[in-house]
């Protein structure tokens, strides 16, 4: 049984505007390229050249966002609230998120020494949690049409090896229609989450999966996608790359969002940087129109940025190249303090692409993908 505090205490806070005080994220983190450009001339680094000039260019941007990757639960389904998650937008000037569940809750075992804070915290597993997505359209539902409106949906609490899933996500739509915007994020290959994950292994092109994929396509929703492109021991190759690559293949119908490019932050601890990955990132955009990828947590380093913080210049002629398939979000999990920073820390970046591709990837390429309009 949900608990839900009453209706007027939880959206007393609604109205409590954002402190104008304290400067946003976002122009706290326009002054840093050109900073970092400048000591990067002066040490005689390389590679600081394009994105000192196309801060130069555009010396006004001011960025807002769309968070495409945002949960509003954490491991154990609990979260700071709606009322602290609007003000933490309006504080970083994100204007819509992807707004999603944690599709596992994490056990807390008899045996355990103590309460876990988070799924790695001890050895007890984790298992699918379709609860998740109704605290979500509980706590939406209730806000007003305004704040409803900066915010999609989607759904991520069901077993992605059962073969009933599809079905079950029919079911949710029916009982609020009209509410959910996409699928996702879906815990596929996931390192340590997967080894954790009571029963079968997930995969991207599970049977069921596949059926999930053709409702998206039917009822015309993304899917975000979690699939790690290797596992924390085979860093020379993507291990598990056919399996995505052969879902996004076979639903061409279907748009798909990788969840971090493939990446994972164990990946990142165990592996390093994978340098083939911007290769394969590269020809799998050329490949299937129907993919898109989303460069939140795992990706901005040490892929987008150098060990200087610096964009890495590849990246940025990916992006260009490409510039309506990629997306930014967050990652937070149930608590909101840190949307802002995260956000920010995109900026050295956003600045190193052309105004139109930073505004793309920062807000605009994902209401174009839930079919919200443009300003
Ligand atoms: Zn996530």
């Amino acid at each position: 049984m949900l608990k839900l505090a009453p209706r007027a205490a939880r959206f007393s806070i609604l109205a409590k505007p954002s402190c104008p005080a304290q400067p946003s994220h976002p122009a706290r983190a326009r002054q840093r390229p050109l900073v970092q450009g400048a000591l990067a001339l002066l040490l005689g680094l390389a590679g600081s050249l394009a994105g000192l000039e196309a801060v130069a260019a555009d010396e006004t941007r001011d960025y807002h966002y769309s968070d495409a990757h945002l949960h509003f639960v954490d491991f154990f389904q609990q979260g700071d609230g709606l009322g602290a998650l609007l003000d933490a937008m309006d504080e970083a000037q994100v204007d819509h998120a992807l707004v999603t569940g944690i599709g596992v809750a994490k056990k807390w075992q008899q045996d355990a020494p103590k309460k876990p804070r988070y799924y790695m915290g001890d050895d007890a597993p984790v298992y699918w949690y379709s609860g998740t997505d109704y605290i979500l359209a509980e706590a939406l539902t209730r806000a007003p049409e305004p704040v409803q409106a900066r915010f999609s949906p989607f759904i991520t609490g069901f077993n992605p090896t059962d073969l009933n899933a599809a079905d079950e996500i029919r079911q949710l739509m029916a009982i609020y229609p009209g509410f959910w915007k996409g699928i996702g994020e879906v815990f596929t290959r996931h390192d340590d989450l997967t080894r954790l994950t009571e029963g079968e292994t997930p995969r991207a092109n599970h049977p069921a999966l596949m059926k999930v994929y053709a409702l998206a396509a039917e009822k015309g929703l993304p899917v975000m996608v979690h699939s790690n492109i290797t596992s924390k021991r085979e860093g020379h190759e993507g291990l598990y790359l056919e399996e995505f690559e052969s879902a996004v293949r076979d639903n061409p119908e279907t748009t798909f969002i990788w969840a971090h490019a493939g990446t994972s932050a164990e990946l990142n601890r165990r592996l390093g940087r994978m340098t083939w990955l911007h290769g394969e990132i590269e020809r799998m955009l050329e490949t299937y129109p129907n993919l898109n990828i989303d460069l939140s947590w795992s990706v901005l380093e040490p892929y987008l940025l150098d060990d200087e913080g610096q964009p890495r210049s590849r990246w940025v002629a990916l992006v260009e190249r490409f510039p309506q398939r990629f997306v930014l979000g967050s990652d937070v999990v149930g608590r909101f303090g840190s949307v802002g920073d995260i956000l920010a820390s995109y900026t050295p970046f956003l600045d190193a692409l052309s105004p139109q591709a930073a505004r793309n990837v920062a807000r605009d390429n994902f209401l174009r993908w839930v079919d919200l309009p443009v300003k």
